[in-house]
């Protein structure tokens, strides 16, 4: 169930609002329409010169050891890019990094009321620094591409497996040799 689905009545005229589908709901009266919007996020997979990607690691109960990468939601006018290089700052203190590509967007759910959300994940280079995390929840490991442990492959949220994926897919396409060129 979505918040939109929830709502019965129009916040403009308080009329009833029509059915719930094709994503949204209108009113009978005066035919605002309101729709389930999914929130855009960016994630980055940050490579180092050893070829390893840099993962978050839930340090705490709940959800305590799943993986992550560094990321999250697109502020309202900001580009994806922008936000891609944001986070991470915020996340790992890194700055001295170039993004090198794009690997695709990733639907999923996120929260209790299951809002969709669509991540955004590009390929970064790291070029000086070493990471730091921001708080003691979330820890910061380093791992080899192609040796990804098998459970941020297996027990992640589908976004992170599926941009883990296509990772390795974009490393034994091209990406190799991107990265030492
Ligand atoms: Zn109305």
């Amino acid at each position: 169930m979505k918040a939109t689905e929830h709502y019965q009545y129009c916040p403009y005229c308080s009329h009833k609002l029509g059915p719930y589908r094709d994503f949204h709901r209108t009113c009978t009266n005066c035919h605002a329409s309101w729709f389930e919007n999914l929130a855009a996020a960016t994630g980055m997979a940050l490579l180092n010169a050893k070829h390893q990607v840099l993962l978050t690691r839930r340090a705490i109960e709940p959800s305590q050891g799943t993986y992550s990468l560094p990321g999250g939601f697109i502020n309202p006018g900001e580009s994806a890019e922008k936000a891609a290089l944001r986070e991470i700052e915020e996340e790992t203190g890194l700055t001295d990094l170039d993004l090198l590509d794009y690997i695709g967007s990733f639907p999923d759910q996120y929260g209790v009321e299951g809002s969709h959300t669509l991540s955004l994940v590009f390929v970064g280079r790291l070029r000086s620094g070493e990471p730091h995390p921001d708080d003691d929840v979330e820890a910061l490991e380093w791992h080899d591409v192609m040796n990804i442990p098998p459970e941020a492959l297996a027990d992640s949220f589908p976004n992170v497996r599926e941009a883990l994926v296509a990772l390795q897919h974009w490393y034994e396409n091209g990406g190799r040799d991107r990265l030492s060129g």
